[in-house]
């Protein structure tokens, strides 16, 4: 049932100059590549003319409901190129399933998950000279699909018309010099979700909630925010967009259980499984915050890290909050990056690039 998506070629493609320009530009997700998919979707037709296309700013009007009820969904995947120039996405099919469980949660209607993936591929197939070559880096294309609520109508209620589009930009390596160890603030003055809330989908709004938390951890001079569960305000959750990871002496590693106010990150449950091929013992579970600063302080948690696409894993090796601030890790050793974050940093990219047999199929 793959949708026939319609290819409206731009006439003006980026040259390989512009390519490369855009690639060597500094930060994340500011340059788009040439093409973009769009497909709407109404309550009388279903979804239409999917296509892809030129890419341009949308038309919408100032009364659609995405901008004033947020009822809107998004996915972040990276499209990887391997040595032998075929390009390659990791598991999609569990970004199509969260993107399946978050429409649900935001009352957006369902796409099919096989036309999920089958968008991507449309686009990565347009655009694929837009993926960087295996010899620059940690470099990918990153995916970002997205559901907007359209429909001009201020009554608050689920939308009858949508907009599902795919864009992409390609992203150089996240640490240029090598992984470097990031400093976190836990903050207890706000939270990103709560039970019963928007937390385990991937909606807009969870990450305007949590702005106000991440500018009070770069006004104390920390990279990113932790936070804790909205009820006890004891529980870890997760940072702004990472899951967290607690690596222990005696080789367990522990990660903060599902607890329906966090998302469920696909590097999250590929770390998993790759710890325990590494040996490790993985326990998902209530994590405090009492028990990073404990551990850390008495040297039983040795190393801390956090998960996501955008940085695979990045070391964490300072956590500051209101009245106290410590160093994790030992920073005179591989700038501070522990040898098991290495050790599953290093797995997790070697199959994303193909340096390693995928074993799972989790390379499409
Ligand atoms: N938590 C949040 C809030 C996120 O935005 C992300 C990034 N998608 C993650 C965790 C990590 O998820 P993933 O490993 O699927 O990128």
């Amino acid at each position: 049932d793959a949708w026939d998506f319609a290819v409206e070629l731009r006439s003006d493609p980026a040259t390989a100059e512009a390519r490369a320009a855009a690639l060597a530009k500094p930060g994340f997700g500011q340059v788009f590549t040439d093409h973009m998919v769009v497909a709407p979707w109404t309550a009388e037709r279903g979804w239409h003319d999917a296509r892809v296309t030129a890419y341009a700013p949308l038309k919408v009007s100032p009364a659609a409901a995405v901008l004033h009820y947020s009822q809107e969904i998004f996915e972040g995947l990276k499209a990887y190129r391997h040595a032998d120039g075929s390009v390659w996405s990791f598991r999609p099919e569990r970004n199509a399933a969260r993107f399946t469980k978050s429409a649900e949660r935001l009352a957006l209607p369902q796409l099919p998950e096989e036309e999920f993936v089958s968008a991507l591929r449309a686009l990565v197939t347009v655009d694929e000279p837009w993926v960087p070559s295996a010899d620059s880096g940690e470099t990918s294309l990153y995916l970002r699909p997205y559901l907007i609520a359209t429909e001009a109508a201020l009554s608050v209620r689920p939308a009858r018309e949508v907009l599902f589009g795919v864009i992409a930009s390609p992203a150089g390596p996240y640490f240029a010099t090598g992984p470097k160890p990031v400093s976190i603030w836990l903050t207890t003055s706000t939270v990103r979700a709560t039970p019963g809330g928007t937390g385990a989908a991937k909606c807009g709004g969870n990450y305007a909630a949590s702005l106000a938390g991440l500018a009070e951890a770069v006004a104390n001079g920390c990279d990113q925010v932790a936070f804790v569960d909205a009820v006890e305000h004891k529980w870890l959750e997760e940072i702004g967009s990472m899951n967290l990871f607690f690596v222990y002496a005696d080789g367990r590693i522990a990660t903060p259980e599902l607890s329906g106010s966090i998302l469920e990150g696909v590097t999250r449950a590929s770390v998993i499984e790759l710890a325990a091929d590494l040996g490790h013992t993985v326990e998902e579970r209530r994590v405090s915050a009492d028990e990073w600063k404990d551990g850390v302080r008495s040297g039983e948690i040795t190393e801390v890290f956090a998960s996501g696409t955008a940085a695979v894993i990045t070391p964490i090796g300072r956590l500051a909050w209101p009245d106290g601030d410590l160093t994790i890790g030992d920073h005179s050793v591989d700038h501070g990056v522990g040898p098991v974050t290495k050790s599953i940093r290093s797995t997790l990219l070697d199959l994303q690039y193909g340096r390693i047999p995928d074993s799972r199929s989790w390379l499409t």
